[in-house]
Formats: C-alpha cells, structure tokens, sequence
C-alpha cells in the first residue's frame, strides 16, 4: 500500500472489521524500550465502534501534560527515536458526516519510554485538515506509564468552534479494561504490518 496515498474512506466499523484479524499480529512492544509490560496479541472482541459520524466524540481529560503553542507539523517522530512507527489517520466530520476543513489537530503523547517533554515540544504539535477533512500524523506508538493504558492526547477544534480534548487508545492493550479513563469508543482501528502501525480515527465534532 502506497503510505503516501490517502487511505479508503472506511467506516469505523469497516474498518475495524477490516483490520479484526490483523490486529491479532499488533506487536506494540517490539520498540524494545522499557515499556512496561507486554500488550498481548489479542483484538479487543468487545469494542463498540464509533459511528462514523452522528455523534460528537467523547471528550476525556486533559491530563496534567498538555503544553500550549505547540509547532504546526504533521510529523512528530525524529531521529534517533524509540519506539514503533505509527501513521494516524483520518478525517474530522461534522455530525451531518461533511467533512470539516481547516480544523486545527493538536496531538501531545508520550515516548517510546512513557515519558512526556514538559519542557519543550519533543511528540507535540498541531496541524490542520484538508479541504477533504483529511488529516495524516506520522509519530510512534507512546509507551506506557504508570496508571495508564496506552493512550495519544488530542484536542480538536474547527474554525471559531469550542475546543474537544480527548484521548485516542489501542486496541488489544491489556490496560485498557483496568484504566477507568479508557473509553473504547475511542480506539483507533489500527493494524500492524512491515513493522510500522497504521492507524485510523475520525473526529466528529
Ligand atoms: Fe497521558
């Protein structure tokens, strides 16, 4: 599959359908950091996917880590990072299932180690979405710190619109059905191959 080409517009469901046996093969730990404990292969078989568009996205905590200003860039990852290649895509849809353009993203996550930058911008930054709805975030899966289940830090607003903060998860991590902030209508329909997680989740705002 040509990485750079925007993916099929799949419904949440499809492609979580799609990707059901393939997440088996989801190997999230093979980054070697210190992760702490090790996802076993197994897709959550009771996820409730989100609906395509309809209903807002859940909102979650902003967590203690969030850092305004963040730079505008699609690609968090840099060199000599630990940690598995992850591309994120998808779209941010209006209830009515257009697609939203210009609407800002700002991703902040973890390392490979579980750790946040809390003093520069190190996995942070914000981009925004084509005139499809589209957006595409190339960075590595976070690794897991104490208390939490893996997890990608979100907010998301359109143009002159309020601010959703919220959190992407992954599915088949064994934190997520003991993380009381977990909510699996926020996973992301993500799947391995050559090494690389592809993963996607769209935004209703
Ligand atoms: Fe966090």
């Amino acid at each position: 599959m040509d990485a750079d080409r925007p993916a099929p517009v799949l419904t949440r469901r499809q492609a979580l359908a799609a990707s059901a046996s393939v997440t088996a093969g989801l190997v999230i730990a093979a980054c070697g950091g210190s992760d702490e404990g090790d996802p076993v292969a197994a897709p959550d078989a009771t996820v409730e996917p989100t609906p395509a568009c309809g209903e807002h996205t859940a909102e979650q905590t902003e967590g203690p880590f969030f850092t305004p200003d963040s730079p505008e860039r699609t690609d968090l990852a840099e060199a000599g990072m630990r940690g598995v290649p992850l591309v994120l895509t998808g779209r941010v849809l209006a209830t009515d299932c257009r697609p939203i353009r210009g609407a800002l993203l700002d991703f902040w996550q973890a390392d490979g180690f579980g750790a946040y930058d809390n003093r520069g911008y190190r996995l942070r930054g914000h981009q925004f979405t084509d005139g499809d709805g589209n957006y595409r975030l190339t960075t590595i899966v976070p690794g897991l710190y104490p208390g939490r289940t893996r997890h990608i830090h979100v907010k998301a607003q359109r143009r002159g619109g309020t601010v959703l903060t919220t959190q992407l998860y992954f599915p088949g991590e064994p934190a997520n059905g003991s993380d009381g902030i977990f909510d699996p209508a926020l996973l992301i329909a993500a799947l391995e191959r050559d090494g690389e997680v592809r993963g996607r989740f769209d935004f209703v705002l």
